[in-house]
C-alpha cells in the first residue's frame, strides 16, 4: 500500500474538522449542559446525540469482533460509500475500478463526485479475475470496489481472487459485505489486521431487518476511520437510530433465526423456479435473493406488478439479459409469488 497521505485528497488530509460542543467537554462528569444551545425542555430528544456513537460501537465491536477504533457508523452504507469518494478521489483527476455488474451506488457516487468509473466485466459465472481488475488500474486509480456476495448476481466472489486484488493493489480496496450474514465462509472484516488498505462495509438493512433506521458500518484501519470521522456530518447517526440499533444488537439470536428461515425458504423458492416453464436458469446465490433468467423478464415483471407482486427487473443490466432479481420473503409471500408465476 502507498503511504495513506498519497492516497487522500490533499484538502481532506489538511482539514481541521468541525468541533462540536459535545466533543469538547468529554471525560468530565457534567450535569448541567449549557453549551450546545439546546432547549432544556422536551427531554431526551432535546439533546444532540453522541457524534461518535460510543455505546453502540462498543456493542457492535463485540458482535462483529472488530475493535471500536476500527468502526465507522453512518446513515446507511451509502454514507460510507460517498465518504470513500470524498476522502480519496480528486474530482476530474482520479478514477475507481469496480466489478460489473454490481450495486449501482458505486457508480452514482462516482458521477456525483465527478470521478471516472471503470467497470470490469465479471465472467459468465459472475466471477472476478483479479488480474483483469489490476490491469484496469493506472496511477490515478485510488479505489477498487468489490461486492461479495454480489448484487445483483447473489454469489460470493472467490475470496482468493479478492485477496489477490487487496495484496496486488497499492490503493484502497472496498469489499461490500452487505449480505455476508447469509453467506458461508469467513467475512473479510476478520482480515483487517493483515490489510491496511482494506475497507469492509456492513449494514443493518438486510439480515438485521432494519432498513428503516439507516445504519451502515465501515470497518477499516484506525487511520482511515479517523479520516471518515473528520469528513462526516457531526451528528450523522441520529439518537433514535442509535437507540433502536442498540436494542437490535442485544438480540442477535433473533437475527440468526431469521437467516436460517430465509435460507430454507431460498432453497424452496429456487427449486420451484427451476421447474417453471418460463424460467431458463436460476443462478447460484449466497444472499437473501437470487437472479433468474426468464423467457421474457419485462413481460413477467409487468404481469407480477399487476398481481400486486414486485420483484426487480434487471434485464437491462450487463450480463443480466432477461433476468429478474427475487428477494426471499416470508413463506406466505413466496408462495404467492410462485402461485402467480404458475398461472402466467
Ligand atoms: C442493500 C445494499 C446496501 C445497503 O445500503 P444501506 O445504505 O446500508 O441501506 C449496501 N450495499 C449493497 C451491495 C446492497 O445491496
Amino acid at each position: 500500500m502507498k503511504p495513506l497521505q498519497e492516497l487522500v485528497r490533499p484538502n481532506i488530509w489538511a482539514l481541521s474538522p468541525y468541533s462540536s460542543a459535545r466533543d469538547e467537554y468529554s471525560g468530565h462528569d457534567a450535569h448541567v449542559f449549557l453549551d450546545a444551545n439546546e432547549n432544556p425542555y422536551n427531554g431526551p430528544l432535546n439533546r444532540y446525540p453522541d457524534p461518535l456513537q460510543r455505546e453502540l460501537k462498543a456493542l457492535i465491536s463485540k458482535n462483529k469482533e472488530v475493535p471500536e477504533s476500527h468502526i465507522f457508523l453512518g446513515n446507511g452504507s451509502d454514507e460510507a460509500i460517498d465518504l470513500v469518494y470524498r476522502c480519496f478521489t480528486r474530482p476530474g483527476i482520479d478514477n475507481v475500478v469496480a466489478i460489473e455488474p454490481t450495486y449501482g451506488m458505486y457508480r452514482v457516487c462516482a458521477d456525483i463526485n465527478d470521478v471516472e468509473y471503470r467497470p470490469v466485466l465479471l465472467d459468465d459465472h459472475f466471477q472476478m479475475s483479479a488480474a483483469k481488475m489490476l490491469e484496469a488500474c493506472d496511477r490515478y486509480t485510488k479505489v477498487i470496489w468489490i461486492c461479495s456476495p454480489n448484487n445483483p448476481s447473489g454469489n460470493l466472489i472467490d475470496p482468493d481472487e479478492v485477496e489477490m486484488v487487496i495484496e496486488g493493489f497499492e490503493g484502497i480496496v472496498v469489499v461490500d459485505e452487505a449480505y455476508s450474514d447469509f453467506a458461508p465462509g469467513k467475512p473479510f472484516r476478520t482480515k483487517l489486521r493483515h490489510h491496511p488498505n482494506l475497507i469492509v462495509l456492513n449494514t443493518m438493512s438486510k439480515a438485521w431487518g432494519c432498513a428503516a433506521i439507516r445504519l451502515g458500518m465501515a470497518f477499516a484501519s484506525a487511520e482511515i476511520i479517523g479520516l471518515f470521522n473528520k469528513v462526516k456530518y457531526p451528528y450523522n447517526v441520529n439518537a433514535l437510530t442509535q437507540e433502536r440499533a442498540l436494542e437490535m444488537m442485544q438480540s442477535p439470536y433473533e437475527v440468526e433465526k431469521w437467516v436460517k428461515l430465509l435460507l430454507q425458504e431460498r432453497i424452496r423458492v429456487m427449486e420451484s423456479f427451476s421447474i417453471l416453464p418460463i424460467c431458463q436458469k436460476v443462478y447460484p446465490t449466497d444472499a437473501n435473493f437470487f437472479l433468474a433468467r426468464m423467457t421474457d423478464a419485462p413481460a413477467i415483471y409487468d404481469y407480477l406488478m399487476r398481481e400486486g407482486i414486485i420483484v426487480r427487473n434487471r434485464s437491462r443490466v450487463t450480463l443480466c439479459d432477461n433476468c429478474l432479481r427475487v428477494t426471499i420473503g416470508t413463506k406466505t409471500e413466496n408462495s404467492q409469488l410462485l402461485a402467480a408465476l404458475r398461472k402466467y
